[in-house]
């Protein structure tokens, strides 16, 4: 299988092959289609097997092919740590150089100022820890009535580091019609209820 039988934009075709990869990952070559299909998913996948392009690169052919009221925030990615969230950022960066898609990276540890500036110039995609996305929410920074996508990356860490409740709030904040892409490296009961109460009807990845 290659990239092109997956569904993707030429724009985003083209930065793949300037990024030099050859040819898709398994979470990518499963994940990516559902994706694009509109469809939630839930995928059982350890960070090292590609899984963060298996989410960004349709998330940036769904953004791109669709048009945003304002420049509110469509899609809203939710990362345990500010080193992951970052990364997460670049792949989009990356990914997404043919495309004219405005991010703002949301994260503890910087200025709120900045990221402020960002949010007020209007954006596509919100790349964000929990703690950050809520106090700046508090502050009336950041309205995600348009949020039409959600993706939780690492929910087993989420857990591990005691963020659920911060996802619970930021999930309630959310339209209820959305997709949703569900992320862990592990699976077990709690991972799975909190899956359940996130998706409808997914469909499961796993590698
Ligand atoms: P991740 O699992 O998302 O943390 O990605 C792990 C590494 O694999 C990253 O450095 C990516 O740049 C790289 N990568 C992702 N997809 C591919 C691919 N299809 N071919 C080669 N490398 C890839």
């Amino acid at each position: 299988m290659t990239f092109s039988d997956l569904g993707l934009s030429p724009e985003t075709l083209r930065a793949i092959a300037d990024v030099g990869y050859d040819t898709p990952t398994p979470i990518q070559e499963q994940a990516i289609p559902h994706v694009l299909m509109g469809r939630d998913v839930l995928g059982i996948a350890q960070t090292g097997t590609g899984k963060t392009a298996s989410f960004t690169l349709p998330m940036i052919d769904i953004l791109a092919a669709g048009r945003a009221k304002a420049r509110m925030p469509r899609s809203l990615i939710v990362a345990p740590t500010r080193e992951l969230a970052a990364q997460v950022a670049e792949n989009f960066t990356l990914y997404g150089k043919y495309h004219k898609l405005a991010m703002a990276l949301l994260i503890g540890g910087e200025s709120f100022r900045d990221q402020e500036s960002a949010l007020n110039k209007g954006v596509d995609v919100l790349i964000a820890t929990p703690g950050r996305l809520l106090d700046l929410f508090e502050r009336g920074r950041i309205l995600l009535t348009d949020v039409k996508i959600l993706v939780i990356d690492e929910a087993d860490r989420m857990l591990d580091m005691g963020f659920i409740p911060d996802v619970e709030r930021i999930v309630s904040l959310l339209p209820k019609i959305r997709q949703t892409l569900f992320f862990s490296a592990t699976m077990d009961d709690q991972i799975r209820k909190l899956a359940d109460a996130f998706l409808q009807n997914p469909r499961e990845v796993r590698v």
